[in-house]
């Protein structure tokens, strides 16, 4: 059966059984502090699990991009080394809020391995809790037991202990048992000889876990212990690339055609081949597997960067491709030239992969070619702590640094010490990343006490369109504890003006009123499984009274000016530039605006005022808001409201509507565009290959903008005695300095000429060479031109100069053509073995070559030891 056959079916037999079929929810995850990436079907379910908010339907179906390379769930190392193991991997799943339970959820899932999908019985094996006598002491999932024990004979079943077969949520929240089912895929003669039941959970590539059944029953509280939870709900995750495996009847995931097109390919540009070598195999894995990860990555907006998710991103792609560097020789980009091959065979189930085909594959190529370039520069540095190192052991935490700062491999550089018979430290590596993980750590750490519940109210009404006050009940508060805030207070309401952050927009700030005046601050508010959580550093004395929540309305009208005016923007954007363009990202400030979006080009001075005359006449034009806040999806979409990839939406969609630029949006806005006073872009930029990044202020800001640059202005002036055109004066001062510069530059030339003559006087001769060692007086560049003018008619000459500015010294070093050819001499080598003297580094061409160094009092040593050359 055809991968495209198997999902399909999945989600059609589960549609029969009265699922609702719901879409992958985004792999990158933007409105959830406690995760970077959708690790698992139930991430997006969460809110129903905790119960705080009620589903449309009781039962889901799906298939849902996840990522496993950090946090709890880290296969990463596994991926590539192993054949069923992937970084990005969909979880086919079926799920029950509250609805049926295991009876169901078992008998369905063995009706549809064997009798849909006709996995042979026999294959087949289920795990089941067996209890625990830790802390818990939990029972035997009989229950689970008895059901199975009417499908399959007891020596197909497992007993699992809780590592295996009881799932958490996480420190705190909904947990229970589950039964996992296991297949066997090997060959009749090795099913004869060893047992499968002994192979199941023992890492057997051939032996693997399809399927886990999550049965949640219980509630982990912050003191650990467990509470039955009142509503019972499935969670159940298969894994759909290990299910090809099966249904293909092949050996490995990367034998399904789910990977064998991107194989082919990647064979074609490497010219290599799959299946003759582990370590070649390996790394073809490695690479076939990571672009998967990093291209849905790019298409759910994350782009490679240099924290949080996006430095998730980028050590992933250079993963892939240091291996393609160390096993298959690539040393130019290549991992872009599979975007295609990718977008072709799963474009269809995951549309935004063919949209933005072209954008992933520009931006997968730009990385490729900055870090090919950052390892070419870890090799020079790499070469300089070898020529500096004292014994042939590397210290660790040189190692680290190169780790750490240059984005170096610490695998590579243990390669290319081994190959120049150094040693690594790995010890001293080990403890250096050790100390780093524990600085992140307890600075990320949160600890959370249980919610102290007054009210049971799942539902709390947000009325911050609306209104910036309203009166409120508290209906459940916790402390928590973090390293970076300290001890704060999360505080959710019954009802709140507050914005929660989202959608790129800063979450309110403001305060709550106490019946007898005594004021609360509210520090921030966030969205956290669909609960709105207002973060303050103390609690009311009575926190059951009603409060009268206010919202800062200065931040709220400023944020709102920039929210509105980055719709503007975007509508700008499209209509200057074209509808090529798309938004990849917001933040939206009180301050400021700033806004990402995909183009190819830089978007020049003209165009971008253009689009600021384009935003302000629509704010002159003042324009009413238009909103509607629960529209069908379709409906919005069939007006034509913009909405993102990579972006969570329910079924009904709130629209947000200025003149022709009409939104899905869930922020807060000015009622009329007037309201934005003025629009000013302060920057554009890229952010990475074609993405650019325009940075803008509206209304105070604007005054405020203006007002510092007159004040600028008058200073210049004064600087400039007051004259009446500070125009022209700046433009006659840069004409008299550029004069002055060319008679400088002439005059370095004469004096350059003259030591010229004074140089070839002093050359020796030693076996046929003609050579010079000296210190000279003069900048880089005036060296360069000196040392080839010496050279012009001459086929036997050595040159090495040193020279010292500004407290660090500089060697150069020139050889004739001819001698590089009859000699072999190098002096690319040269200077990097003279760069130690100077304790620096350095390298260059056979015939020129530079090298710096922090240490001028090395110049003299360097210079005699440059003789030795000539030997
Ligand atoms: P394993 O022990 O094989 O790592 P797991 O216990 O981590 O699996 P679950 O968290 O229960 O797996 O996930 C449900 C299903 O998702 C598994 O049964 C498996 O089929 C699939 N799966 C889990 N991790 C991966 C992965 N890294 N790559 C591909 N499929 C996976
Ligand atoms: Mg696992």
């Amino acid at each position: 059966m055809k991968s495209q056959e198997a999902r399909n079916t999945f989600l059609e037999f589960f549609k029969e059984k009265s699922h609702k079929i719901v879409p992958s929810a985004p792999m990158v995850i933007k409105d959830d502090p406690t995760l970077m990436f959708t690790n698992a079907g139930m991430n997006q379910f969460k809110e129903f699990f905790l119960g705080n908010s009620v589903p449309k339907s009781k039962r889901a179906t799906d298939t849902q991009k996840c990522l496993r390379v950090s946090g709890k769930h880290n296969d990463l190392e596994e991926v590539g080394k192993d054949t069923y193991h992937h970084t990005m991997f969909e979880m086919l799943g079926n799920w029950s809020f509250g609805d049926y339970f295991k009876k169901e959820a078992i008998s369905w899932a063995w009706e549809l391995l064997t009798e849909v999908y006709k996995i042979d019985k026999e294959s087949l094996y289920v795990s089941v809790f067996e209890g625990s006598k830790d802390a818990d002491n939990l029972g035997m999932d009989t229950e689970a037991l008895e059901l199975w024990k009417a499908i399959v004979p007891e020596d197909r079943i497992i007993y699992g202990n809780k590592k295996d077969n009881f799932w958490e949520m996480g420190d705190q929240g909904p947990c229970g048992p589950c039964s996992e089912i296991h297949v066997d895929i090997r060959s009749k003669e090795e099913k004869a000889k060893v047992s499968g039941a002994s192979l199941v959970n023992q890492d057997h590539p051939q032996v693997v876990e399809i399927w886990n059944l999550v049965f949640m029953q219980y509630n982990r509280k912050a003191d650990g212990s467990l509470e039955s939870l009142p509503a019972k709900h499935v969670d159940t995750g298969m894994g759909f690339e290990r299910l090809c495996m099966v249904l293909q009847g092949v050996k490995s995931n990367y034998d399904t055609d789910v990977f064998t097109p991107i194989i082919r390919e990647i064979e074609t540009i490497t010219n290599s081949e799959y299946g003759k070598d582990e370590e070649t195999d390996i790394a073809i894995r490695v690479i076939a597997d990571h672009i998967r990860a990093v291209s849905f990555s790019i298409a759910d907006g994350q782009l490679p960067s240099n924290t949080g998710a996006g430095y998730v991103i980028r050590r992933i792609l250079r993963r892939a491709i240091r291996y393609g560097f160390t096993f298959l020789d690539t040393k130019e980009p290549f991992m872009y030239r599979l975007v295609q091959v990718l977008s072709r065979t799963m474009g269809q189930a995951f549309p935004e992969l063919k949209e933005q085909h072209q954008l992933i594959e520009n931006v997968v190529k730009e990385e490729e070619h900055s870090f090919l370039k950052t390892l070419d520069q870890g090799l020079v540095l790499l070469d300089s702590v070898l020529a500096n190192a004292k014994g042939k052991l590397i210290d660790g935490r040189k190692a680290f640094e190169l780790y750490d700062t240059y984005g170096f491999p610490i695998d590579l550089t243990s390669l290319i010490l081994g190959e120049r018979g150094f040693q690594l430290d790995e010890k001293g590596f080990e403890v250096a990343m050790q100390e780093q993980k524990s600085r992140s750590r307890s600075a990320s750490e949160v600890s959370k006490e249980d919610w102290t519940i007054l009210m049971n109210d799942p539902e709390q009404e947000f009325v911050g369109y609306d209104r910036l006050e309203a009166n409120v009940k508290l209906v459940k508060y916790r402390k928590v504890t973090s390293k970076k805030e300290g001890e704060q207070y999360q505080l959710v309401f019954n009802m709140t003006p507050f914005y929660p952050e989202g959608g790129g927009q800063v979450g309110d700030k403001g305060y709550l009123e106490t019946s007898n005046g005594n004021v609360i601050y509210i520090l921030d508010t966030k969205k956290e499984n669909n609960e709105i959580l207002h973060f303050s550093k103390n609690l009311p004395d009575d926190v059951t009274e009603i409060f009268k929540a206010v919202v800062d309305q200065n931040q709220r009208q400023r944020t709102a000016a920039n929210h509105t005016a980055t719709h503007l923007l975007h509508q700008a954007l499209r209509e200057v530039l074209g509808s090529h363009v798309e938004q990849k990202g917001s933040a939206v400030h009180s301050k400021y605006l700033r806004f990402d979006f995909s183009h190819f080009a830089k978007v020049t001075s003209d165009e971008l005022r253009d689009v600021e005359d384009f935003v302000n006449a629509r704010i002159d034009g003042r324009i009413p808001l238009e909103e509607h806040r629960s529209v069908p999806m379709e409906e919005a979409l069939k007006q034509g409201a913009m909405a993102l990839f990579g972006e969570k939406y329910g079924d009904a969609v709130r629209t947000v509507r200025f003149g022709k630029s009409i939104e899905l949006c869930g922020g807060t806005h000015v009622k009329n565009t007037a309201d934005i006073w003025h629009f000013k872009i302060r920057s554009e930029g890229a952010v990475a290959s074609g993405i650019r990044r325009i940075e803008a202020i509206t209304s105070d800001a604007v005054k405020d903008f203006y007002f510092e640059n007159n004040r600028t202005l008058h200073e210049i002036k004064d600087l400039l005695n007051n004259a009446p055109d500070p125009k022209k004066a700046v433009e006659t001062l840069q004409e008299e300095n550029n004069a002055l510069k060319k008679q400088v530059e002439a005059l370095l030339k004469d004096k350059a000429k003259n030591v010229k003559g004074d140089l070839l006087n002093e050359l020796s001769e030693v076996n046929g060479i003609q050579f010079l060692t000296k210190k000279v007086d003069l900048d880089a560049a005036s060296i360069k031109d000196l040392s080839f003018e010496m050279g012009a008619n001459k086929t036997n000459l050595f040159l090495l100069f040193a020279t010292e500015q500004d407290g660090k010294a500089l060697l150069s070093c020139y050889i004739s053509k001819e001698l590089v050819a009859s000699k072999k001499l190098n002096a690319g080598t040269i200077v990097r073995e003279l760069g130690k003297f100077i304790q620096g580094g350095g390298g260059g061409q056979p015939f020129f070559a530079t090298a710096g160094g922090k240490s001028p009092a090395g110049i003299p040593e360097a210079l005699e030891k440059a003789k030795e050359y000539l030997q």
